[in-house]
């Protein structure tokens, strides 16, 4: 669970008497003032760079307006902030992701409805020869749900549906009242509200729920199924071990795409008669092969979209449940030494962490928030959570958490500590009861990336000290750079430090959290590619919030920029390194397995080694992506994306008819050489003719790296150009006619280009003729070269006809010249 760094108290390191007067005089009208202010900020939703100075401002003028704003705002405007939030449709909320995150517009995105579009859309990628990425609601923190260069992006926001359970398949029909069938895209918060039609009144219980949860409910499901995203609790489920069967849409041994239903094997936990099954699929469009088999089952469950698009899935219900929830601020070197007896005396238990060390009565020593949540039978009314908590989940806790953390890196060794120790410890609980799922979740909308390796649960206090061991040692030497007495530079635009270069040194080069360690527990399950593969688990989640304001305060002012901006980079550029570092000592000392949903790093070599089935999965993984169709960001970095080889024999034309296409003839006279460009199909047939094997041309869509998107530290591009012709071909020609390279090529200066030595290509199978402009482009070029080379000049007649075997050597021409 990510936990907002949330510091609202008063700052007592700044408070003189005398401002502490002022203050409380001036507090009375700022609160009112900050009330209006806030309300405005947030009906426009939309933060504007002096609205967020503004706000930051009040809070530095005194301390605790914001949460005096905030509570107000909050008591008034309760169902409004859940309005803003919530109304969205799922579909523009995935949308709005895809395209901040991937520059891909809303209309390029694919949402199919049924089985049959997905069916219809997998034969198309496969002709045109692109991936599919499907995507739930697109908020892994990780290249999970990232394109590789030429992808069909797949929303499965229209794949939502609660669906009904046909209990006349089912092994035992009773069973039927405990599983809950419905779309992948469908998101969690869905699932619940249709499972708790009370949801705003404790005392009515669910007949059913989820036995456990993440922390968020934004995911869609089969986006958590397939990170294997979990909760805490030794002995509860985390979302691979909540799902009974699901369906997917994949391909076969022999190349073919089918619907599968995937269910363990019989006597395992296979939900389905098999007789049954197969009679309610005689009459379907598209008929559900199912297939009982454990490995098949399991290597799907977390899947990452390499092996198919999962498109139904079936829950496990458990009975409706309270949990009594109790929070309380602790030493980590007490927690340590009676882990396993709170592991085992508490149904659900998690810790917070303070990453930088405290005074415990002159020993140093790490500050835990510890969360304990146990089953009750009945709902009684123990106490509340506190409000900060509610408001985390809103805009507010979005802007707070930004402008904090603005604050804290201008000022790193003095606020930083200030923040995590409030972060740790702001949130106690006394007692409060209520559906489970209302306890377990905290649905945090920040701005914040993650790494969250995880350990073997005998592992989990050495693995724990590695890492605050790490953190002291970059804190010490921050400090070391900037020692005492500190100034907290309250005014936002000003580092605390004059020496802007050195500040940003240390963030790059000995970053240190800016919120506390998140410490979950998760029994083991049988998912290959889980972190949780075979061996019960301790999560150590390192979340470091971003900031979406300073882009825009820093738009137009650019000392403003120099001073802050760059700062920021530094900041996100060292939450990468420290997230690589984290992963890599506790992948060394302790073989940690990523959350494939968070940050992380991996190359093929260390995930075979820290997932020991890891070759197993792929056995599956070849098959079900022979064709390369499933191939991502993801299988790029682990270097197992595919690519089928091509045929040697020459590909055969389609219909036997010649291919045509457009030529466009350019000399570009800086550099003294011809650019031929030929484009649409017959590009991409000359392409493959030419360089075999190669990879299929990867023209669909054009990415660029967006400096927005490297700030959220994820590995992400934005910024979409998608062409007209997706194929391109480049011959460039020194003018003596040779060959100097063949590149498949994005056509960007493609309407400046037309306008001038624009033709026509065709291509027999042997011959490309290019006639046009563009021949008489090409042909002028080459005729003064040779002249410079004293070769003699053909008759300038007709088109200019290539053959395809002799470009290479630049005895290229029939008659061409
Ligand atoms: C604020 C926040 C809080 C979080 N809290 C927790 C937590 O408490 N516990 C935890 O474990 N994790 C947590 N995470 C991580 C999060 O649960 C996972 O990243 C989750 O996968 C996100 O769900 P999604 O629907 O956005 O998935 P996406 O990012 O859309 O997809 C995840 C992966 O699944 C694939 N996929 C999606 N749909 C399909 C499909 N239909 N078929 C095949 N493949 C598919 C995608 O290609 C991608 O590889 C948190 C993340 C955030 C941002």
């Amino acid at each position: 669970m990510l936990e907002v760094l949330v510091d609202m108290a008063p700052d007592k390191d700044v408070e003189s008497d005398q401002s502490l007067r002022c203050q409380e005089e001036k507090s009375a009208m700022a609160s009112q003032d900050s009330t209006n202010r806030a309300v405005t900020l947030l009906s426009d939703r939309a933060l504007r760079p002096d609205q967020a100075s503004d706000l930051a401002g009040m809070e530095a003028e005194a301390p605790g307006t914001i949460e005096a704003a905030s509570q107000k705002v909050f008591e008034q405007q309760r169902d409004e902030l859940r309005a803003i939030v919530d109304d969205e449709h799922q579909c523009r909320k995935v949308a709005r992701q895809i395209e901040n995150r991937y520059g891909i517009d809303e209309k390029d995105i694919h949402q199919p409805e049924s089985v049959g579009d997905l069916v219809a859309l997998l034969e198309q990628a496969r002709q045109i020869g692109v991936a599919v990425r499907a995507v739930g609601s697109a908020r892994s923190l990780s290249d999970a749900p990232t394109p590789t260069s030429d992808t069909m992006m797949v929303s499965t926001c229209g794949l939502a549906d609660s669906l009904p359970v046909d209990a006349e398949v089912l092994q035992d029909s009773a069973q039927a009242e405990r599983l809950y069938r419905c779309g992948a895209g469908r998101t969690v918060a869905e699932i619940l509200a249709e499972l708790d039609p009370h949801p705003d009144d404790p005392t009515q219980p669910m007949a059913y729920t989820l036995q456990n949860l993440g922390a968020g409910q934004f995911q869609a499901v089969v986006g958590a199924l397939c990170t294997s995203t979990h909760g805490s609790g030794l002995h509860q489920p985390s979302f691979p071990q909540l799902v009974a069967a699901y369906r997917m849409v994949t391909f076969d041994e022999a190349g073919e795409i089918v619907a599968l239903q995937l269910e363990p094997s019989p006597g395992n936990g296979a939900i389905s008669n098999p007789d049954a099954f197969a009679a309610s699929q005689s009459q379907a469009d598209i008929p559900v092969t199912l297939v009982q088999d454990d490995a098949q089952f399991n290597a799907g469950l977390v899947s990452l979209s390499c092996l198919g698009i999962i498109y139904e899935v079936y829950l496990k219900l458990v009975p409706g449940f309270y949990l009594e929830e109790h929070r309380f601020t602790d030493w980590w070197s007490n927690v340590k030494t009676q882990l396993s007896e709170l592991l085992n005396d508490n149904d659900y238990f998690e810790l917070l962490i303070d990453p930088l060390q405290s005074d415990n009565n002159g020993v140093p020593d790490n500050r835990v928030m510890r969360t304990q949540r146990n089953r009750v039978e009945t709902y009684h009314d123990c106490g509340e959570r506190p409000l900060v908590m509610e408001l985390a989940t809103t805009e507010i806790g979005r802007i707070t958490s930004a402008i904090l953390l603005e604050w804290a890196i201008k000022s790193p060794p003095a606020r930083v500590p200030r923040n995590l120790h409030t972060g740790t410890t702001a949130t106690e609980v006394d007692c409060y009861t209520d559906k489970n799922y209302h306890v377990l979740q905290l649905n945090l909308n920040i701005n914040s990336a993650s790494t969250e390796p995880a350990v073997a649960v005998e592992h989990a206090a050495d693995a724990i000290d590695a890492v605050l061991a790490k953190v002291q040692a970059n804190f010490e030497d921050m400090k070391r750079r900037f020692p005492p007495p500190y100034d907290l530079g309250l005014d936002l635009d000003t580092p605390f430090h004059e020496d802007i270069d050195a500040l940003k040194a240390a963030w790059r080069e000995v970053p240190i959290p800016t919120s506390p360690l998140g410490v979950r527990f998760v029994p083991a399950n049988e998912a290959p590619l889980s972190q949780m593969y075979q061996r019960a688990t301790c999560t150590i989640e390192m979340p470091m919030p971003g900031s979406d304001y300073l882009d825009q305060r820093s738009a137009d002012d650019p000392v403003y920029r120099l001073r802050m901006l760059d700062l920021y980079e530094a900041y996100l550029d060292g939450r990468q390194k420290l997230f690589k570092e984290v992963e890599q000592l506790l992948i060394d000392r302790f073989d940690a397995r990523p959350h494939w949903g968070q940050a992380n790093f991996l190359d093929r070599d260390t995930a075979a080694r820290v997932l020991p089935a890891f070759e197993n999965w792929l056995d599956i993984y070849r098959v079900r992506n022979a064709t390369g169709l499933f191939n991502g960001a993801l299988t790029d970095r682990l270097n197992i994306s595919m690519h089928p080889d091509l045929d040697d024999d020459p590909v055969p034309l389609p219909d036997g008819q010649p291919v045509q296409g457009k030529a466009v003839f350019r000399h570009n006279r800086s550099e003294n050489r011809g650019s031929l460009k030929l484009k649409d199909g017959l590009a991409k047939l000359l392409y493959q003719r030419l360089t075999q094997p190669v990879e299929e041309p990867r023209c669909y869509t054009l990415f660029f790296l967006s400096n927005r998107c490297k700030r959220m530290g994820v590995s992400c591009v934005a910024s979409t150009q998608n062409l007209i012709y997706p194929y391109v071909v480049e011959f460039r020609f020194a003018p003596t006619g040779e060959l100097l390279s063949l590149t498949e090529d994005y056509d960007l200066d493609n309407a400046l280009a037309l306008n001038r030595n624009s033709g026509t290509a065709s291509f027999d199978g042997r011959y490309i003729t290019i006639r046009g402009a563009a021949a008489t482009g090409l042909r002028e070029f080459v005729r003064a070269g040779r002249r410079v080379s004293a070769q003699p000049l053909p008759e300038p007649e007709g088109p200019v006809v290539l053959r395809l075997e002799s470009l290479a050597s630049g005895n290229w021409d029939v008659e061409p010249f």
